[in-house]
């Protein structure tokens, strides 16, 4: 069965899509816990990342390195982390998140609001920066 983001990946969904290759896909998280909240996924379908082959492992890395500096070149922030969750959806990605207190790496805590003019306009400043 198809995971959610399978579906986004086919365009079955919408995303606020920032960038895509042959293997890989970038969007922004519909429920950010900070501005620029970005979700990098392997177009392959895996359940758990450390169950990802070695090279759609490293190859994703090399990824979200890209788009982690395009993050960083928008959102003015201390710097980007990363985080690994997968309990929500069951299709290995990797959370990029603008940091600039401990409590933005929360998903606890309330989330980020944006209109759907900001994603659309976040999204496509994110992307145009990987292009620079
Ligand atoms: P996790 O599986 O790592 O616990 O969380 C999944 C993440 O995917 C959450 O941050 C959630 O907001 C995000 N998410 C779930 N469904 C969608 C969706 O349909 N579109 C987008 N853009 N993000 C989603």
């Amino acid at each position: 069965m198809d995971s959610i983001f399978t579906k986004i990946i086919k365009g079955e969904i919408p995303s606020y899509k920032i960038s895509e290759n042959e293997n890989f896909f970038a969007f922004l998280d519909i429920n950010p816990n900070a501005k620029g909240h970005t979700l990098v996924i392997p177009k392959k379908q895996v359940d758990k990342l450390f169950d990802l082959d070695e090279q759609t492992y490293t190859e994703l890395f090399a990824y979200t390195k890209k788009v982690a500096a395009a993050i960083e070149k928008v959102i003015p922030c201390n710097r980007v982390g990363l985080t690994v969750i997968g309990l929500e959806v069951p299709h290995a990605h990797v959370h990029l998140i603008p940091l600039n207190t401990m409590s933005d790496a929360s998903f606890s805590k309330p989330k980020a609001q944006l209109s759907q003019i900001e994603f659309i306009e976040l999204a496509a400043k994110i992307s145009k920066a990987m292009d620079s």
